[in-house]
């Protein structure tokens, strides 16, 4: 369970209302029960349940189980689809492990709003279901071209686009340090990006093979080819 509260020995943790449903009501814990906590920050702790009440509840701490573990160093940057699909990417880019998760508004992006609070939640659900420690944080969502404008090019991007025939896959020699993957939407990218991308010495147009994947198909495939090349 993901709680915002500092984790300690015998550090008490109180449950939200939501929590206290979840564990006592759908879960039907009871005193004395075990539950794994963290908070993104002091790694993985077993606590104990001290109080179950309908409305909300105590937990202690008693045991660290895992340190701190935190993604190496990868933002996704990705242009919202369809709601049930941009879940989709969130939720597989935390368990794909990364850092950032960066919603763009490109200049072919359809979906020009997102609940940057919902999909921050669903970022949770999906760190507690995957036993990570860490969960990335989603940004509001910012435009493509604002964001390259002000980029940092010590972080590198391997920009995933469909039409750059003959680029290189992804396994093709990738310098460690920190990177970003840029996938685009159903639409894919307009001229007028693809040329301010070939412009940055930091961006490299990458290939994920012949045929043209679905945006979320091709997020988990580029992340996980990162993760198999750079990853821990
Ligand atoms: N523009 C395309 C079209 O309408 O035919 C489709 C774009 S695709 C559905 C969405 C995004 O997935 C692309 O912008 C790109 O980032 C990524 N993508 C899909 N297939 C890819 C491939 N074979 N290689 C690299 N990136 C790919």
């Amino acid at each position: 369970l993901c709680v915002d509260q500092p984790l300690a020995e015998e550090q008490a943790v109180a449950l939200s209302r939501d929590q206290a449903h979840y564990l006592f009501g759908v879960m039907r814990l009871e005193r004395g029960a075990r539950v794994a906590l963290f908070n993104g920050r002091d790694g993985e702790w077993a606590a104990e349940v001290a109080d179950a009440g309908k409305r909300g509840g105590t937990l202690v701490c008693r045991d660290r189980q895992a340190a701190q573990g935190t993604p190496p160093d990868l933002w996704l940057l990705f242009a919202p689809v369809k709601k049930a699909r941009t879940d989709f990417i969130v939720e597989k880019a935390v368990e794909m492990g990364v850092r950032r998760i960066l919603p763009v508004q490109t200049d072919f992006t359809n979906s020009e709003r997102l609940r940057v609070d919902k999909q921050q939640a669903h970022a949770v659900e999906a760190a507690e279901q995957c036993g990570a420690t860490f969960v990335p944080e989603v940004a509001e969502m910012a435009r493509l071209e604002r964001l390259l404008s002000e980029w940092d090019t010590t972080r590198q991007i391997l920009f995933c686009d469909e039409t750059a025939a003959g680029a290189p896959t992804i396994l093709g020699g990738l310098e460690p340090g920190p990177w970003a993957v840029l996938i685009g939407p159903e639409g894919g990218f307009s001229d007028r990006e693809r040329a301010r991308l070939a412009e940055m010495d930091c961006a490299r147009a990458v290939s994920l093979g012949p045929r043209i994947l679905r945006a979320e198909t091709a997020a988990v495939a580029a992340l996980a080819l990162w993760q198999a090349h750079l990853g821990d």
